[in-house]
């Protein structure tokens, strides 16, 4: 039988860097090259002669081998994956390619095959495979809208931009919202999950594909604009609460994210996330409304625990309006009537109708039930307002008033009827300490600080009995009362409202060596150029 190669192409074969091997009909090995060798791992003077599917424990991945002979047979050729086990012991993945040879007369004469290792390469695509296969059921089970945006046709134009001498683009951008339209009409959505298709869609996801400018309503087109700015200036990321649009128009509030991963950007794609707020904005709400009622029926109850300052407030004012009335009459009955006493009686009788108003006013606007209204606020003026509504009730019950209150503070930014409301609650406990106590010495002090220029403090000492132990962890409970007709509910709204503003209040025992109790809250100082009265940017909520 004439040998299944020439020598010839045996020399070309050992420069191979496939491995090459022939076998003769009857499966044995007639050629081996060095590439085999190290494949396979067995010196040629193993393997010639050595039976090829014995000695490489050979394994088709695909087919049996009966029918890749035959395939082979009839076409005179074959290709495809074969398992091999190699002289360490080691299984490799081959792709391997057999040509039949033929003699002279045609007959097959054995076969050559060029093979090489794709173990690694298979293994890298499993590995590939396995972790699209998850990132793909993450992107679509998660609770989440995700979107992958092609904006290779936004480059040209941002360079264009540029080549144009913008080089503030985010300054560009405000000024020009129709640049950013345009960039957005330039911007395509190429997938998305299906939670996005119930989010923004009317089920049909592939009318969900196309430009995005449909999503975007003119009020967060910035944030667009912004991405764009962040993307290019190499942060990794863009996120921010806007609002977005569904195909059918309606907007709702949510937090968009967008990631600039250096790999999306070079292909020209970018992902962004879309999370669903507009419940936790109802939510939100909801409770803002609940807080707002509850502190107002509180108000309304401080108002009904005044009931007897109240009356004497405006009482007072009624009486000499009363007794400045008849002085007027007997001066005007007189036989020869005293006009400049008359009007110096009805000069007075204004200032009292001006005082009774005043003071309706002030306790109108407590009971009134009213979102609240953060102003920048004096706070020494509002503590001299709220001593006001307590005055009456410190004198009834013989506390004696010290105010101390720090020259030129600077303004605070929150409700002033919430907070009369806070001052006034805290001042009321402690006299109302104090008198339960029947302390002999009643003594409150009501003093205003600055904190390192930072903090306006507000401090109410009193000289009452103070917090008995075990109780200062339980003081701003809801419910939490040691009075008999008390609710409970005073310091826990009293800790919503200066929270809400940012602040901090604490209720202890004093720590001047003198008995009673101290109760301070703290607010952001607004910085002193903000003169009041001047407008002031929202502080975030
Ligand atoms: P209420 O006044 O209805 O009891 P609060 O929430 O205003 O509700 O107060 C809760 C409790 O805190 C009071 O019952 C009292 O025990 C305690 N407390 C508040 N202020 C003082 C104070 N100045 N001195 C001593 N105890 C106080």
């Amino acid at each position: 039988m004439s040998p299944p190669i020439t020598p010839a192409e045996a020399e070309v074969f050992e420069r191979f860097h496939d491995a090459v091997f022939v076998r003769d009909m009857e499966g044995n090995i007639r050629f081996w090259n060095c590439a085999s060798a190290k494949l396979y791992g067995w010196p040629s003077c193993t393997a010639l002669g050595a039976h090829a599917r014995t000695l490489l424990q050979c394994r088709h991945e695909k087919e049996h081998y009966d029918a890749v002979h035959a395939r082979l047979l009839a076409d005179g050729y074959w290709e495809g994956e074969l398992s091999r086990l190699t002289g360490t012991g080691i299984r490799r993945l081959v792709n391997a390619r057999w040509s039949l040879r033929r003699d002279a007369s045609g007959q097959p004469i054995g076969v050559l095959e060029t093979g090489y290792d794709i173990s690694s390469a298979k293994e890298t695509e499993r590995h590939l495979k396995a972790s699209e296969y998850r990132y793909r059921n993450l992107f679509q089970a998660m609770a989440a809208s995700f979107w992958e945006l092609d904006f290779t046709a936004v480059g040209p134009k941002i360079r264009a931009l540029l080549d144009a001498g913008v080089h503030d683009l985010e300054a560009h951008f405000l000024a020009h919202p129709e640049v950013v339209r345009d960039f957005m009409q330039s911007t395509q959505v190429v997938d998305l999950n299906d939670h996005s298709v119930r989010l923004f869609g009317r089920g049909d996801r592939t009318e969900m594909l196309g430009n995005i400018d449909r999503y975007w309503p003119d009020e967060s087109i910035q944030v667009y604009a912004r991405c764009v700015v962040k993307s290019l200036a190499g942060q990794p990321d863009n996120i921010e609460v806007t609002r977005m649009r569904t195909l059918e128009g309606k907007e709702f509030e949510c937090l968009f994210t967008a990631c600039f991963s250096k790999e999306n950007i070079a292909r020209g794609v970018i992902l962004i996330g879309i999370i669903d707020l507009s419940e936790l904005v109802e939510a939100r709400h909801a409770l803002e409304i609940m807080q707002t009622e509850l502190a107002h029926v509180a108000r309304v109850s401080i108002l009904g625990e005044l009931s007897a300052s109240i009356t004497h407030e405006i009482n007072q004012p009624l009486t000499s309006i009363s007794t400045y009335a008849q002085a007027g009459l007997r001066w005007l009955q007189r036989p020869e009537p005293d006009l400049r006493e008359v009007e110096n009686a009805l000069v007075q009788i204004v200032d009292e109708a001006q005082r009774t108003d005043d003071v309706i006013t002030r306790i109108r606007s407590m009971a009134l039930r009213r979102p609240a209204q953060e102003r920048d606020l004096a706070l020494n003026e509002v503590i001299q307002d709220s001593l006001k509504f307590t005055d009456h009730e410190l004198r009834k019950n013989s506390v004696r008033l010290t105010t101390d209150l720090a020259t030129s503070l600077p303004p605070v930014r929150a409700d002033r009827v919430l907070m009369q409301q806070v001052i006034v609650n805290l001042v009321m406990n402690a006299a109302q300490a104090m008198a339960c106590a029947n302390s002999s010495t009643r003594e409150l002090t009501v003093r205003s600080a600055l904190l390192d220029a930072r903090e306006v403090r507000l401090e109410v000492l009193d000289s009452g009995p103070g917090i008995a132990p075990g109780l200062e962890g339980k003081l701003f409970d809801s419910f939490f009362t040691t009075k008999a007709t008390g609710m409970g509910m005073g310091l826990p709204i009293c800790r919503s409202i200066i929270e809400a503003a940012g602040g901090v209040i604490q209720l202890a025992n004093r720590d001047d060596g003198k008995g009673g109790a101290r109760v301070a809250f703290t607010l952001p100082a607004l910085p002193q150029s903000n003169a009041l009265g001047r407008g002031f940017p929202h502080a975030p909520s």
